[in-house]
């Protein structure tokens, strides 16, 4: 993998450089640049990118800014040329003060100092791992269930803090969702600066947004190269974890790859198994009728030939949304049965490759990736949060919920009659009739246009009556015959840690103490279960459109220092207090309930079924790596 850590000379001519900056994205380049050289004048007031809107090509500067920024962009990469490695950056705090402010337009506070002081550290360095060590004399070994993302990061962190451990696994490799997710199209729609880890930066990504095959090639690779996969034990599946007060150990109850069962004991147990995990099959009349094939885009089915078949798509969410346009021209027919249309959001480059221009500018420019890096985060996450929130006073809040919102959904809005303009049938299907970022936001480079006007597809959006043997009929009567069907119906996102048996102090049952309303603290600790830590727990989803590996960095650094909490005091397990527990849960429902996607009323996986918001984090991300920085003693009970 190539690390953006250490940053090549430019021994590039002129025309090189001039080539490599038509590629730039400038509104990061200019801010690297500036701490590379020290000189902020490069910072014009003038040029600063207006942003916000997350796809908008050169975060909206015009011809003309980009035009002026390529010069000074090009003077400065000579200067870089010539003094090579005796060159003087600016000091780093200053220099991410004024950056912060020029790309965000001084909207992004102090906060995030601390955050990018870690992100922008010294080349090759990793600021965020533990800078602690167990005592090897002091027993204490952790289970880690799934070797997806965030088990592999619990891993490496848990391994440089010398905890031992395992990972257990149910799959045969690792990558989580990344490995079972093999659907045609499967591409992550966060981009990959921000979708990766913060010590594993890549500069040759090969496409903005990785297809399936490059993520879990690069999940392998991160695990190959820091010595997890040899903890893994593959295939197999933990069925029960049960705390022994006496000895204050977990016992795993697991089924190994011959089927055998067996009892892990271990101190510790850290949950990796993701949310988004466990297919959720609709509940269709005569669905067990259908004569053909029919499978769950999460455990599609290779081995069934789409060509020139009658296949019957269920959902438009964002697998769907990746995978109809995959097959669509493939089959000879397609049915696509939408319930709710998804807002699309422009972005133009989704499915591009990496130029290679900006390739060899992120490997010379020093921290180019990582400034790259804050302005998707900035631009999609918490420079986005004021479009979700919740203006109390506005009214009607049917299609949107505050001025900021209204704007964003104007300007959807927008993109989609450009889109549909030549088809006001398919317009009035697919124009979303509730506020943007209630539900995930779908990326759109123009192929959902594309493919739902094609004439080999039909959008219903009538509802589903029932399935028969020979297809699907809609709730007008009308029968869409199939020769395949294929859910793109989601997961049972609220349905933490299923189908796992987990049982705490006092024979505390999880499921039953969640009782369909699963909460944690931080999204990580439950009251009477010591020692049992979620990652991608409740809460901790997105904010507008995240990368959940930002989350699960910060949950590994809070785990990390409970248990490092545990071995300084010579306890054996911390237990999460209610009160604390409780009094944390009322603030995120509190908040949740002044995002759009507490306030409307529309269907997405962000609620249980009781109604409660049990996925996301209600505030902006830099709260999230604030609470997260490390554990207060004063939340647990030490046993
Ligand atoms: P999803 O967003 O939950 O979408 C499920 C779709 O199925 C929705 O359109 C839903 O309609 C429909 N549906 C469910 N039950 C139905 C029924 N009984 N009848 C008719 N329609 C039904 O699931 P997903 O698309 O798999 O995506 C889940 C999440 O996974 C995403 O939001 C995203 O966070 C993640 N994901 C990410 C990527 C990526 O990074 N590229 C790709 C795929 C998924 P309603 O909307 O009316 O409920």
């Amino acid at each position: 993998m190539a690390l953006t850590r250490t940053t090549e000379p430019i021994t590039a001519d002129d025309a090189a450089i001039r080539a490599a900056l038509a590629d730039a994205f400038l509104p990061a380049l200019l801010p690297a640049l500036a701490q590379a050289t020290g000189d902020f004048t490069i910072l014009r007031a003038e040029l600063r990118p207006p942003g916000i809107a997350p796809g908008v090509p050169q975060g909206g500067m015009s011809p003309q800014q980009q035009e002026a920024a390529r010069e000074i962009a090009f003077e400065a990469l000579k200067q870089l040329r010539i003094e090579g490695e005796t060159r003087t950056p600016a000091p780093l705090e200053d220099a991410i003060k004024r950056i912060t402010a020029w790309m965000t337009g001084s909207q992004a506070s102090d906060d995030y100092l601390p955050l990018l002081l870690e992100e922008l550290g010294p080349e090759g360095e990793d600021p965020r791992a533990p800078q602690w060590r167990k005592d090897p004399n002091v027993p204490f070994t952790v289970a880690i269930i799934g070797a997806g993302m965030s088990g592999i990061l619990a891993g490496i962190r848990l391994k440089q803090a010398g905890v031992p451990f395992v990972i257990l696994e149910k799959n045969h490799d690792v990558g989580g969702t990344w490995l079972e997710n093999t659907y045609p199209g499967a591409r992550v729609d966060v981009s990959n600066a921000f979708y990766s880890y913060s010590f594993a930066q890549k500069t040759d990504w090969p496409k903005h947004y990785s297809t399936q095959d490059v993520l879990l090639d690069y999940f392998r690779d991160v695990a190959g190269e820091y010595g997890i996969r040899e903890h893994v034990r593959f295939n197999t599946e933990v069925l029960e974890a049960a705390f022994d007060e006496a000895s204050g150990s977990w016992r795993l109850q697991v089924r190994g790859a011959n089927g055998a069962e067996e009892t892990v004991e271990v101190q510790g147990v850290i949950s990796a198994v993701g949310q988004l995990n466990r297919p959720k099959m609709p509940e269709i009349k005569g669905m067990e009728t259908f004569r053909g094939p029919s499978f769950h885009s999460a455990r599609w089915d290779h081995s069934v030939d789409l060509k020139g078949k009658r296949v019957v798509v269920i959902g438009t969410g964002a697998s769907a949304a990746q995978f109809i346009p995959s097959i669509a021209p493939e089959v000879a027919d397609l049915t696509v049965f939408q319930r709710t249309p998804p807002w699309l959001v422009p972005v133009p480059q989704y499915h591009d490759e990496v130029p290679g221009g900006l390739q060899w500018l992120f490997r010379h420019v020093p921290h180019y990736v990582h400034w790259y890096r804050f302005w998707l985060f900035w631009n999609t996450t918490d420079g986005m949060l004021a479009a979700a929130t919740v203006d109390e006073s506005w009214e009607p809040k049917t299609l949107a919920v505050s001025e900021a919102n209204d704007q964003l959904r104007m300007l959807l809005t927008g993109y989609m009659q450009m889109q549909f303009g030549d088809r006001p049938d398919l317009l009035e299907k697919v124009l979303p009739k509730y506020p943007p970022a209630a539900k995930r936001l779908v990326l759109d480079n123009g192929i959902w246009a594309a493919t739902l006007k094609r004439d080999n597809v039909r959008l219903v959006t009538d509802g589903i009556r029932e399935v028969t043997a020979a297809g699907v009929v809609a709730a007008d009567g009308t029968e869409y015959p199939a020769d395949v069907i294929i859910y793109g119906t989601g997961f049972q996102a609220s349905k933490f840690l299923t189908p796992m048996r987990v049982k705490g102090r006092g024979g505390a049952d999880l499921h039953a103490q969640w009782n369909g309303d699963a909460r944690a603290y931080m999204g990580i600790t439950v009251p009477n279960f010591p020692n049992l830590f979620l990652l991608y727990g409740p809460n901790t989803n997105i904010v507008v459109n995240g990368s959940i590996i930002y989350f699960s960095e910060c949950e590994v650094q809070y785990v990390l220092g409970c248990i490092k909490l545990l071995l300084d005091e010579g306890k054996r397990a911390l237990d999460c207090k209610p009160e604390v527990h409780d009094a944390y849960n009322e603030r995120i429902d509190r908040a949740n309930l002044l995002r759009v996607w507490g306030v409307s009323d529309v269907n997405s996986w962000y609620k249980n079924d009781k109604g409660r918001v049990a996925q996301n984090w209600p505030f902006n991300l830099i709260e999230y790596w604030k609470q997260t920085k490390e554990p207060d003693p004063a939340d647990y009970v030490l046993l």
